[in-house]
């Protein structure tokens, strides 16, 4: 909601705002998602031009770690031409992005592209905002999307006797200012439509504009090629009831205060595939600590380490680790999924010729990386 959405008036992300997200923990995430991109450009035959596009960029810290690592790998990337795209709702959090990337320095409404506002990151590249991810021009583009699929709304259907209902929200007539859940009396438009013929659970939680967004993506990749990374919370397919909110780092009650608090669904990624149609391939979800640990997080961890004289900074740097990786906190409940182009895979004539061409090179995260 424009005037009344969590996201429009407050999205407090970090240590004084509500939640915290892994890139706020520690430099060292969004550094090997950086190296992940990196290594896809170099497995594609180094492309002339990519575009990084980041949906729900936050404070923008991600996307600012990542750019350090361009930075520092400036002769690899030298001659490619590299660009940021940005989609962003909330004015706030992009005045913050902003800041963060650009210190300040940006155009609103400029004439030569559908973007909203335009700058150019302190390292020299330039960066766009856009509300939607139509208006992102066409290209060979990185897409990621960390915590962003978990934060758009779901439908809630439960089984029962009669069929699948919809879980709606009413006012209580017996409470003043007060909302409640029902059950609609009948089927609806939603439990027609977004209830799968093979659903075997009695609770779901369905997120369509997660399956649309996600749809437009595996459709650019096929066409224009890049990748897209997607890091959330979520399961594949088997949780029921996951809808809540979070207020000042507590959970909080999700039809209380309504646009004060982060709500928050796990992302199904089962339904994120359903809706890639073919387009593109898939690899996970796989848990957050498997990924990180096969982009070499411990091995940035030691060298971190050695460069830190003071005990404060290495007490820092193993507890945002241990925050990042224990499976007890964020390590397991994260995960982390790709969508590719299907030759990054498959040799597209490997059936006809399968001892033509060399291998091709793993994907980065997904399985260990190795180090040459
Ligand atoms: N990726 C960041 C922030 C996650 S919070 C991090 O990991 O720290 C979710 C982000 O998505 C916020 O920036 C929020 O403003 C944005 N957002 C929420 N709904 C959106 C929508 N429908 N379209 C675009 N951005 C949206």
């Amino acid at each position: 909601s424009p005037p009344q959405g969590y996201y429009t008036r407050r999205g407090g992300i970090g240590e004084a705002g509500d939640f915290v997200t892994s890139p706020e923990i520690s430099q060292v995430f969004g550094e090997l998602i950086g190296i992940w991109y990196v290594s896809e450009w170099m497995a594609t035959g180094k492309p002339t031009a990519f575009q990084l596009v980041e949906l729900g960029p936050g404070r923008g810290t991600l996307t600012g770690d990542i750019l350090r690592v361009f930075n520092q790998l400036a002769s690899l990337l030298s001659k490619c031409d590299v660009s940021i795209h940005l989609v962003e709702v909330s004015p706030k959090l992009s005045e913050t992005q902003a800041l963060m990337l650009t210190g300040g320095k940006v155009q609103a409404n400029p004439e030569d592209k559908s973007a909203y506002m335009k700058g150019v990151s302190k390292t020299g590249i330039p960066i766009f905002w856009y509300r939607d991810i139509q208006d992102v021009p066409a290209g060979y583009s990185f897409y990621l999307a960390h915590e962003f699929f978990d934060a758009l709304p779901i439908h809630k259907f439960q089984r029962t006797e009669k069929g699948w209902r919809e879980v709606l929200v009413d006012i209580d007539p017996e409470v003043p200012d007060q909302l409640r859940f029902v059950l609609s009396p009948s089927s609806t438009p939603a439990t027609e439509n977004f209830i799968q013929l093979e659903e075997t659970r009695d609770h779901v939680e369905v997120c369509p504009e997660a399956g649309v967004i996600t749809e437009r993506l595996a459709c650019r990749i096929e066409k224009d090629g890049g990748a897209a990374l997607v890091a959330d919370y979520g399961h594949d397919g088997t949780k029921t009831d996951t809808f809540r909110g979070f207020r000042n780092h507590k959970l909080h009650d999700v039809l209380r205060a309504p646009g004060t608090a982060d709500l928050t669904a796990d992302v199904d990624f089962s339904y994120l595939r359903k809706m890639v149609q073919g387009r593109t391939a898939t690899l996970g979800p796989i848990k957050q600590r498997e990924f990180l640990k096969n982009m070499g997080i411990d091995l940035r961890l030691q060298v971190l380490l050695q460069n830190s004289c003071d005990t404060a900074t290495r007490e820092q740097l193993l507890h945002s680790y241990d925050m990042l990786m224990n499976p007890k906190k964020m390590g397991d409940c994260f995960n982390f999924f790709a969508l590719l182009p299907h030759h990054r895979l498959v040799h597209p004539n490997k059936k006809d010729k399968p001892e033509a061409k060399s291998p091709l090179p793993p994907v980065a995260g997904f399985s260990e990386l190795l180090l040459q």
